[in-house]
């Protein structure tokens, strides 16, 4: 029965992945028409994440707001700046900032 265990842990995170990658392109699509729907998509895509422990995916790492998880759009719903060598992302809806070395975006 292990074996089983294992392998329907990997298929419910595979498809676990899977969602939050649907969410966060149904986010990006949604977003310019409907915000709050887009915030909510990028939501639950960050609950799915914590539930199975995954790590979000790359691309979308700086895109969700870690506070309000916000959908961030840069010069939209999110502020980018550049400063002394950091980058600096602002959330514009709960204020939220994120500082990272250039290297780390
Ligand atoms: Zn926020």
């Amino acid at each position: 029965m292990h074996m089983r265990r294992t392998v329907n842990r990997y298929k419910t995170r595979r498809i676990a992945r899977e969602r939050i990658e649907i969410l966060l392109t149904k986010a990006q699509e949604v977003f310019p028409r409907d915000r709050a729907k887009a915030h909510r998509y990028a939501e639950l895509a960050k609950k799915i994440a914590r539930r199975h422990a995954l790590r979000f995916p790359r691309r979308w790492k700086r895109r969700v707001c870690k506070k309000c998880y916000a959908f961030l759009v840069p010069g939209a719903s999110s502020r980018v700046r550049i400063y002394k060598g950091r980058v600096i992302i602002t959330c514009l809806r709960c204020g939220y900032v994120v500082r990272l070395p250039i290297s780390n975006v």
